[in-house]
């Protein structure tokens, strides 16, 4: 029997029933247990930022499991002073203090606690964002449909439109302890908010003392063309919470607070197990150095530009929005799910986070050629949902 057959007798079916079963990896290419070969532009959900089986980070895994694979948070070791010595220098703040989870939502519970020992108790996000699915992160998800089966979730909280600085201006107070935002909203269907948004929350938040984070989970660690997807703005937000591309594939997240009047956690205050081990940080150590010594930032923007002005001219696209390599194509029709749905068959892993948009997140070191077929047998499939 093959293997997604014997999902629904053993799994929750939170996820439904996956449609095929992936069995290995190289670059951005996949192959399914029955051999068919895929072009994966969904990387993981953002996450695999060098692709599948990346050298880099096999070696760096490799080496690392055979030396200290896990010591809890008794004891340092290396590779995660190290990786938090590379996330401090690639905030470009000495004062940047990090500490490491397992994953985007526990970064920003993280955050969350962290914000409760400003004294004021009171959270701000947006409609429409994504922060995790644990009971605090879920709390801070401007997402009813997803929110509303798990009430009562914590109280305090106001959700205001994404990219409207003035409702948020309303919503503040001097009860408010943390204004948390995505940089691009990236569930919501890569949602880009206006320019000098996040700059305008930046200058709101000073003015009435609340702590404003970034929630990059998503748009992190490259995948726009910055380090975490606000620096075009100018702007150092008070907290950066990290995970999906940050570990090269491998399960890590991070908060990581800046600048000086971020409260600090006092030992015993908080704490996780798996949180920043040996082999995660290692080849997040490795992906942040490959990504450097390759200039895989710039070459992610180029490729964002590429995709966006072909993508841009296909008939049934209306619009293609996003940053570097995290793009949302939006339909002129609610055919989005057909869409993915047509793509798989032709060897294209996409998905579609709304009922308009399809999300591309491919591996940053996609190449040129990779770009051009996937934009043509994309162009294909629209035609064939169309018409077809
Ligand atoms: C995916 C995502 C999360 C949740 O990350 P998990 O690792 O699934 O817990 C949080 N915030 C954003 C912006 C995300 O895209």
């Amino acid at each position: 029997m093959k293997t997604q057959e014997r999902w629904h007798t053993v799994m929750q079916n939170n996820y439904g029933v996956p449609p095929i079963t992936l069995i290995k990896g190289e670059g951005i290419e996949v192959w399914d247990e029955d051999g068919n070969k895929y072009l994966d532009f969904l990387g993981g959900i953002a996450t695999n930022i060098l692709g599948h089986a990346h050298p880099a980070v096999i070696k760096a895994v490799s080496t690392q499991i055979k030396e200290l694979s896990h010591v809890s948070n008794f004891y340092a070791h290396p590779p995660g002073v190290q990786l938090a010595e590379k996330l401090q220098g690639l905030t470009n703040d000495p004062r940047a203090r990090v500490f490491f989870c397992n994953s985007g939502a526990e970064a920003n519970e993280a955050a969350i606690k962290l914000s409760r020992l400003t004294g004021r108790k009171r959270l701000i996000a947006a409609n429409g964002g994504f922060h995790g699915r644990t009971i605090g992160a879920l709390s801070i998800t401007g997402q009813e449909a997803k929110r509303a089966p798990f009430e009562p979730l914590l109280s305090g909280i106001n959700f205001v439109p994404y990219g409207d600085a003035k409702a948020l201006e309303k919503a503040l107070s001097r009860r408010t302890a943390m204004v948390i935002l995505e940089a691009i909203q990236g569930e919501n269907g890569v949602v880009v908010p206006p320019n000098g948004y996040l700059r305008e929350v930046r200058e709101l938040c000073d003015e009435y003392g609340a702590l404003f984070a970034i929630d990059a989970v998503q748009t992190g660690m490259g995948r726009t063309g910055e380090w975490f997807g606000f620096e075009h703005e100018g702007i150092r937000p008070d907290i950066i919470t990290l995970a999906k591309g940050l570990g090269g594939g491998l399960p890590l997240g991070a908060m990581i607070t800046l600048g000086d009047r971020t409260p600090s956690f006092k030992p015993g205050e908080h704490g996780s197990t798996f949180g920043g081990n040996p082999i995660s940080c290692a080849a997040a150590n490795a992906a942040i150095d490959f990504i450097v010594k390759k200039e895989l930032l710039d070459k992610t923007s180029i490729a964002g530009e590429y995709l966006k002005r072909r993508l841009a001219k296909i008939p049934g696209v209306e619009a293609v929005r996003g940053r570097g390599l995290l793009i949302g194509i939006v339909l002129e029709s609610n055919i989005a799910s057909a869409v993915a749905a047509k793509a798989m068959s032709n060897g294209l892993l996409v998905n579609a986070p709304s009922k308009n948009v399809i999300r591309l997140a491919p591996a940053l070191i996609v190449t040129k050629k990779q770009l051009h077929d996937f934009v043509d047998l994309f162009a294909t499939t629209i035609d064939q949902v169309q018409n077809g």
